[in-house]
């Protein structure tokens, strides 16, 4: 095992160095600057997180065989599987929710568990796996897109939808899939990134250890601290992960400014057009994501409202003014309350994902409700343009690097 060659972290998101004192207890050391998580007390365990993507595993096969839910109506029913919206919008012609719908809830929750085992078992044989780096920074990178518990929302949204009219029994597939949520977020809450990075190490060892007067900086992917004028600079690789070294995130400002522009184009059609129809004995009744909220109201269902409401409409708005105000007040030098602007980009970082609710809960609905001329549900054009805001703003928040945040104030002030 090569040990953390350096006992100095950056905050990976204000870039302040701090020598790294050791914890104890369930302590967890904070950035004294912007208040960021740096790392904690864990323990250097794999049996735990091993024991969890081993039972995630199991449970995701069981989710994806058994069947999910069954909605009856009339006397009619329809059974759907996980996998069911999948092949309902690409049989609707809407390949691109398809192909998002299948990558957030099944595809990428599988590799992310399958790399887990892989990895951990690896380690815990005693061994380094090949391409070790490589998984364990997919790990990480694929967290964000495995959207397990923001489908199980939509699921709820979806059932809170259809019992007025119409009869849903839950499946074992249901079962298997909230116990596997539970055992994700155990086998995420027990993986340490600080940890692992440091049994993987550099693979060559022997690197100088940088103290805080080189000019240091940090790897975006592994937090792994050099010196800028350490040798390894000239290969431009980070020698522990080997992704391309940055001092910071290259062209972010624009990067982001032409996210955030795309998304902002796309929220208009995602709120003009129709998001789904629903059809009951010949009559059609399009819905906006605004009118869905406005008929769960109606329903008096006050806190499903409330959730959509809050993560269809307010939150893609939220996130588009925070991250454009972050990107006016960079431009400007603006030395006003970083920290207080650290902590907004954090919020947006945090929430984005959950808007991808109402996308879930169309891809259940349009699996279910198939019968014919009794009820059925189809997805509109909206649905798409909304979907596009979503990746659209969680790549921009993605982009964005909270470091120029300090960069410019510390410009202005010295
Ligand atoms: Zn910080
Ligand atoms: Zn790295």
């Amino acid at each position: 095992m090569v040990s953390q060659p350096t006992d100095v972290v950056l905050c990976h998101e204000c870039d302040l160095p701090h020598a790294v004192v050791p914890l104890t207890g369930g302590l967890r050391a904070l950035c004294s600057r912007c208040g960021a998580a740096l790392y904690d007390a864990s323990k250097d365990d794999l049996d735990r997180p091993l024991a969890f993507a081993a039972a995630g595993m199991i449970l995701f096969l069981l989710a994806n065989y058994f069947p999910f839910m069954t909605f009856e109506m009339e006397g009619r029913e329809q059974t759907n599987n996980l996998i069911s919206g999948t092949i309902e919008f690409w049989m609707a012609d809407y390949q691109e929710l398809s192909v998002l719908v299948f990558l957030v809830s099944i595809c990428l929750p599988f590799v992310s568990l399958a790399l887990m085992l892989y990895l951990l078992t690896g380690l815990r044989l005693g061994m380094r796996p090949p391409m070790a780096a490589e998984a364990l920074r997919a790990i990480f990178l694929l967290r964000p897109w495995a959207m397990m518990e923001v489908y199980m929302l939509g699921v709820i949204v979806a059932i809170v939808k259809l019992s007025d009219f119409a009869d849903i029994t839950l499946g074992h597939g249901f079962y298997a899939f909230t116990v596997l949520i539970l055992a994700v977020s155990a086998a995420n809450a027990s993986l340490h990134a600080n940890k692992l990075w440091s049994r993987i190490g550099t693979g060559h060892g022997g690197d100088p250890a940088p103290s805080a007067d080189d000019g240091l900086m940090s790897c975006h992917a592994c937090s792994y601290v050099i010196a800028r004028s350490h040798s390894d600079m000239h290969r431009h690789r980070c020698p522990r992960c080997h992704v391309r070294l940055h001092h910071r995130k290259p062209d972010s400002i624009n990067r982001t400014w032409a996210l955030l522009i795309a998304a902002a184009v796309f929220y208009v059609p995602a709120n003009v057009y129709p998001i789904m129809t629903v059809i009951s004995f010949g009559q059609g009744a399009p819905d906006t994501i605004l009118s869905g909220v406005v008929h769960l109201i109606e329903a008096e269902q006050w806190s499903i409202a409330l959730l959509v409401f809050f993560a269809s409409i307010f939150v893609p708005i939220l996130k588009i003014g925070i991250i454009a105000f972050l990107l006016i007040s960079v431009h400007f030098h603006a030395s006003w309350r970083p920290r207080e602007r650290t902590v907004a980009y954090r919020i947006t970082e945090f929430i984005g994902r959950w808007s991808m609710i109402d996308i879930f809960m169309i891809s259940i609905l349009v699996a279910l409700v198939k019968l014919d001329a009794v009820a059925t549900i189809e997805v509109g054009p909206g649905a798409v343009a909304f979907a596009a805001v979503v990746i659209l703003t969680m790549l921009a928040a993605m982009s964005f690097d909270p470091r120029l945040i300090w960069d410019r104030a510390e410009a202005r002030n010295g």
